[in-house]
């Protein structure tokens, strides 16, 4: 499953990070684009920060809409799919935003 392994990253990136120190809440930005499920995450994300510093954490996920730009006619269009075409029909399309997965933020004790 995909999302383990992410959510796997995730608890080791902050246990990393917290260098010791209890997390109580992260902050991950999943983008529309990325095809990763926000409701798989955080379950996995409990399962992964079991007996680790994460555990218990508090688990918030900031969905970022898609966005590109229409290489043809220079437009902006906003994706909700990566099939998305431009309102002009173009398909070449350069992806701004939407595919990304980060941690945000991070809180510690
Ligand atoms: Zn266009």
């Amino acid at each position: 499953m995909h999302e383990l392994s992410i959510a796997n990253s995730v608890v080791e990136l902050c246990a990393e990070r917290a260098m010791g120190a209890r997390v109580l809440s992260v902050t991950l930005e999943i983008g529309r684009l990325s095809a990763v499920m926000p409701d798989a995450i955080r379950f996995c994300f409990d399962v992964c920060a079991k007996d680790t510093v994460v555990e218990g954490a508090a688990l918030e996920i900031v969905e970022t809409p898609g966005r590109a730009r229409c290489l043809d006619c220079g437009g902006s269009v906003a994706m909700t799919d990566l099939l998305d075409r431009c309102e002009c029909g173009s398909v070449n399309l350069e992806l701004l935003a939407g595919s990304e997965l980060k941690i945000k933020q991070m809180e510690v004790v």
